[in-house]
């Protein structure tokens, strides 16, 4: 569960440039400043040579402790001196320092031995990049998923009202999060454009990245454009192409959005099954949002895919009317 090593790695090198940056910065600073005013390079390098002084008597066995205090003295001296030169010619003191991301970790990720908050944000972050999921959707909570933008009135055909129905969905979506690692369960949002199935699916995507679950989110459209593409057409990004694709196999959890709304052909009927059936096989969870009843799936693909969904997902319809048309009439 989780990230793959590929994914770990990319965030040390994030960490490994920081550290260079870092470093080229400050020289770049150094060199400015030194320029200008020739005696902080001086007082500079006495500040180093008094360290490396320091470090050479550590590590001899002579009691030395009255040098020591008397070169740290010094060094305390200079370094005051250093700041105040730097003040009063117009410079923070720091401009001759390392500036740091986070200053707690010295931009190494870890502290103490432990995972630098930074690290956990970043990690994150990277995260919410790979699903597609941009950071901006992070309001999307179950906390923030409105039900009283549902009808309250009791529809004839279903027999409860929309905010009723959907309360109910709303817990089952809380308790696949909440037993993600335990169940077996898919879930398959069926119902009209604008009732709220991206919205929860962002929801869950949220929840999981958040507790360090991958997870992908991908239109239909766009999954099977990925796969025809790398089938059929030699493309110049072929090993971006082939890791997206991957992923879709791989990762914790998937979201097929929108599916039924694009393009079929042969190959992507197949495509899809493959994929379904793989991540069943291997336990992995899939989410799939569609307009699509089962009826008009297994038209659409095939009898072989809505018998892997008819056994392996948990069917939730949406009801009500387009939500995001009744909150502008309301605005
Ligand atoms: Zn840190």
């Amino acid at each position: 569960m989780g990230y793959d090593a590929e994914f770990y790695k990319e965030i040390d090198r994030i960490y490994e440039q920081r550290r260079e940056e870092n470093m080229r910065d400050l020289e770049r600073r150094k060199q400015a400043v030194f320029a200008r005013v020739p005696r902080l390079a001086d007082i500079d390098y006495e500040i180093k040579s008094l360290g490396l002084k320091l470090y050479k008597i550590a590590l001899g066995s002579a009691d030395v402790k009255e040098e020591v205090s008397k070169l740290r003295l010094r060094q305390m001296q200079l370094l005051e001196l250093k700041k105040s030169i730097l003040t009063e010619n117009g410079y923070s003191e720091d401009e001759l320092s390392e500036r740091f991301h986070c200053s707690i970790c010295c931009d190494h990720g870890t502290f103490d031995g432990k995972t630098c908050e930074c690290y956990k944000k970043l990690l994150t972050e990277k995260a919410y990049e790979l699903s597609n999921l941009s950071a901006l959707l992070t309001h999307q909570t179950f906390d923030t998923f409105d039900l009283s933008l549902y009808s309250e009135e009791v529809d004839e055909y279903y027999g409860v009202s929309p905010k009723e129905h959907m309360q109910r969905i709303l817990d089952i979506c809380k308790d696949f999060v909440k037993n993600f690692e335990k169940t077996d369960k898919n879930l398959l949002f069926w119902g009209e454009p604008g009732i709220g199935k991206t919205f929860l699916s962002t929801c869950i995507a949220k929840e999981l990245i958040e507790t360090s679950h991958s997870v992908i989110y991908e239109t239909a459209y766009k999954t099977f454009s990925m796969l025809e593409e790398l089938k059929f057409k030699k493309a110049d990004n072929e090993e971006r192409l082939r890791f997206k694709v991957e992923k879709l196999y791989s990762c914790d959890l998937l979201i097929l959005d929108d599916l039924g709304s694009e393009f079929t052909t042969q190959y992507t009927t197949a495509a899809l099954f493959d994929i379904i059936n793989s991540r069943l096989i291997s336990g992995k969870k899939t989410v799939i949002n569609t307009n699509l009843s089962m009826a008009e799936l297994e038209k659409k693909y095939s009898e072989r895919v809505v018998s892997r969904l008819y056994g392996h997902y948990q069917v939730l319809e949406f009801i009500g009317s387009d939500i995001r048309i009744d909150k502008s009439v309301n605005n």
